[in-house]
């Protein structure tokens, strides 16, 4: 009998050893495990609010979904850190008044981001446009991106030209200044403004516009620190911009279309475009949003300007369809090189 006990007992000793031994492995795979995880989260997230900046320090490469367009969510990530909004309210050509009612009426539709410019006379009309939809609760501060530019005349008073836009604008802060156009003159110096207000809490993300030749593009980012968040150039289905896209995107910058619908006194020949109109037609949709679904899946940022209550609304009502790969590359066929605007 004693036998069978300590047979048992050793039976049960064997048993108990054998257990710890697991406990001990899986003690020491677990941290294995826990740093793969770790390793595997991109260096830079998408947030859950818009103006929040992702951990990206200026000196390391783009995350890998810096410049991805989440067209769900209808952001995309800068190289910053901070999202944007891919589709806008555009505001050249518009009056103070038309500027504050068109901005209001899209934060109502669900804009969240605006372009404007000093340039364009209208920034205390944006203010007061998006200071009528904060207050009537369609949106806060944070969730809304604004951009102005920076115009050529100013390159050589920065700072004096950055804090009279934030003051037009009635902002404490601009979620993105871009200088208005290259002017190798005094454009570095510029940009330094803008770094320095960037490390005042200013400026959020700062960028470029009008620079059409990869050597121009190169020859400001090589003379700052701060890589361009965005490109705004003229850009839609007859200049596509490819060759730039690809360009910039080496430093994780991201293009916006300027006349994404062929500006003012344009916009006819590409509605009338045989491709851009059977696909409308395909889709029961306009022309309008056919060319800008456009961008946005080419991953161009588009900021279509108008005035009108309705082409407003229209213009947003984009994220309920998708061109077909057919379609894109119907569309991608388009370019011609072929600029509307000479400037
Ligand atoms: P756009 O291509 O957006 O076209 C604007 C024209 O399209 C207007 O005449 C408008 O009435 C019309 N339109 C808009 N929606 C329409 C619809 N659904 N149906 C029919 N017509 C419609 O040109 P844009 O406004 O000049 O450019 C877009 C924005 O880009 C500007 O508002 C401005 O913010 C910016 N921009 C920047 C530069 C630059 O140098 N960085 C230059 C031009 C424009």
């Amino acid at each position: 009998m004693k036998r069978v006990i300590a047979f048992i007992m050793m039976l049960l000793c064997m048993a108990l050893l054998a257990a710890c031994g697991t406990n001990a492995a899986a003690e020491t795979e677990a941290p294995a495990e826990k740093s793969v995880a770790a390793a595997s989260v991109p260096t830079a997230v998408p947030m859950e609010t818009p103006a929040q900046p992702a951990e990206a320090t200026e000196t390391e490469q783009p995350a890998s979904d810096v410049g991805v367009f989440d067209l769900e969510r209808g952001v995309v990530l800068l190289n910053s850190g901070y999202e944007m909004p891919v589709l806008g309210i555009g505001c050249f050509q518009l009056s103070q008044e038309q500027a504050e009612y068109s901005v209001y009426w899209a934060l109502r539709d669900g804009y969240r981001l605006i372009d404007t410019a000093r340039i364009y006379g209208n920034e205390e009309g944006v203010g007061r446009g998006i200071q009528k939809a904060i207050d009537e609760g369609f949106v806060t501060r944070e969730e809304i991106f604004v951009t102005t530019k920076m115009w050529t005349s100013d390159f050589d008073k920065g700072a004096e030209a950055i804090e009279a836009s934030l003051d037009r604008l009635g902002l404490d802060y601009i979620d993105l200044m871009i200088l208005h156009h290259s002017q190798p003159r005094n454009d570095v110096q510029a940009y330094q403004a803008m770094e320095q207000a960037v490390a005042e809490g200013k400026l959020r993300s700062i960028g470029l516009s009008n620079y059409y030749e990869p050597e121009d593009f190169d020859r400001l980012v090589d003379a700052t620190t701060i890589r361009p968040a965005i490109l705004q150039n003229e850009t839609h289905p007859y200049h596509q911009s490819v060759e730039m896209k690809e360009h910039i995107a080496q430093v994780g910058t991201v293009l916006e279309s300027w006349f994404p619908l062929g500006g003012r006194g344009n916009t006819q020949v590409l509605f009338s475009d045989e491709t851009v109109s059977s696909i409308a037609a395909a889709h029961d949709k306009t022309p309008a949003q056919i060319l800008l679904r456009w961008h946005l899946q080419a991953g161009n940022i588009a900021i279509p300007g108008s005035s009108n209550e309705e082409h407003i609304a229209e213009n947003y009502d984009i994220f309920d369809f998708e061109l077909t790969e057919e379609e894109m590359a119907r569309m991608t066929a388009l370019d011609k090189n072929e600029r509307f605007a000479d400037y």
